[in-house]
């Protein structure tokens, strides 16, 4: 990477694009190309086509995705299914088309068989059946590694795939209904302690294991590989260990400092009973996670608190 690159971060406005974005100003490129939603809907073909053409970018981020929880993912498929694979198609074909010198897509941890076992190693791809709540995603997730493989074989296109275990940190979704455990919990766990409620209730038993990494680890990864990676295979890029949702919950609660008690809602789904990824890898290219989940949650509270307070400064 030169710092004069012009480098196309999708989905910039996202917890991920925004982290990639940080990370990138941080190491002085300056020359970065960004558009939002509103200015440039990367599901609309020819308009992917033209914004390519007209800018020339020589690296792309694709961060940009239709993400949500265990509950988004199962109400909304068609939408996960779709948008995601507009998404990949166009820009991907975009960026082959407009000789892109090199692009990193962003997949996700759940491509992986609902019964894989664990850590989860890049070799399980397409080894057994999905877990059905987040198949439309899955599926999409996987397409875009695949296409980036195929542009590669019949191209010569030097695009990568990351992919990334749950994610959490500032920018986050915290929407009560399609938000990932994290950041809802977070949210559920304050709301809980200023309204003074006894209880806060938790999807699902409390059993499954989730790895935690946080957007900035991720967006470290991420340029990391577009510096120093160049293959076609598709590389994990985890914390190294995973935490039941109930200590996750127990963490939580001390974080935000509720005093009231956790009730799991068994009526809710669990979902894929452990996803650990295994990135050693990764990790044998000399990149290894640095944030604490602890801190990290730490960190992300802070932020969650700065949003409120924005939000009501903004509503005077
Ligand atoms: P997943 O990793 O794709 O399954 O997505 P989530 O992050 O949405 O859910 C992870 C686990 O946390 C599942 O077992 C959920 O049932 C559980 N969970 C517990 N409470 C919540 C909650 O309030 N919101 C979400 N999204 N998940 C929760």
């Amino acid at each position: 990477m030169n710092k004069q690159d012009k480098i196309y971060v999708a989905g910039h406005n996202g917890m991920v694009g925004s982290a990639i974005v940080r990370h990138l100003r941080s190491l002085g490129f300056t020359n970065l190309l960004l558009a939002s939603s509103a200015e440039l809907d990367l599901r609309n073909q020819a308009a992917v086509q033209h914004f390519f053409e007209q800018n020339h970018p020589d690296l792309v981020f694709l961060a940009a995705a239709k993400v949500g929880g265990i509950h988004a993912n199962n109400i909304y498929r068609a939408e996960f299914i779709y948008d995601n694979l507009a998404i990949e198609l166009n820009v991907i074909d975009a960026a082959y088309k407009s000789k892109v010198k090199k692009l990193l897509f962003l997949g996700s941890s759940c491509i992986y068989p609902k019964n894989a076992p664990q850590p989860m190693n890049e070799d399980l791809l397409l080894s057994g059946f999905l877990e059905q709540t987040n198949e439309p995603y899955a599926i999409a997730k996987i397409a875009g590694i695949k296409l980036c493989e195929a542009y590669r074989d019949q191209y010569g296109c030097n695009f990568i795939s990351a992919m990334p275990t749950n994610l959490y940190g500032p920018n986050d979704n915290y929407h009560l209904e399609h938000s990932h455990v994290l950041p809802a919990l977070l949210r559920k766990f304050h709301d809980a302690k200023l309204n003074g409620d006894t209880s806060v209730e938790v999807w699902g038993t409390g059993n499954p294991k989730r790895e935690f990494l946080h957007v900035d680890d991720l967006a470290s990864a991420c340029v990391f590989m577009m510096e120093n990676y160049n293959e076609k295979q598709f590389l994990n890029i985890g914390f190294g260990e995973d935490i039941s949702i109930a200590d996750l919950a127990k963490l939580i609660m001390n974080i935000t400092g509720y005093s009231g008690s956790i009730q799991f809602n068994t009526t809710k789904p669990d979902g894929t009973y452990r996803k650990l990824l295994d990135s050693s890898r990764l990790h044998a290219l000399n990149w290894k996670a640095k944030i604490e989940l602890e801190e990290g949650i730490r960190n992300t509270y802070q932020d969650f608190l700065r949003g409120l307070e924005q939000q009501v400064l903004s509503s005077r």
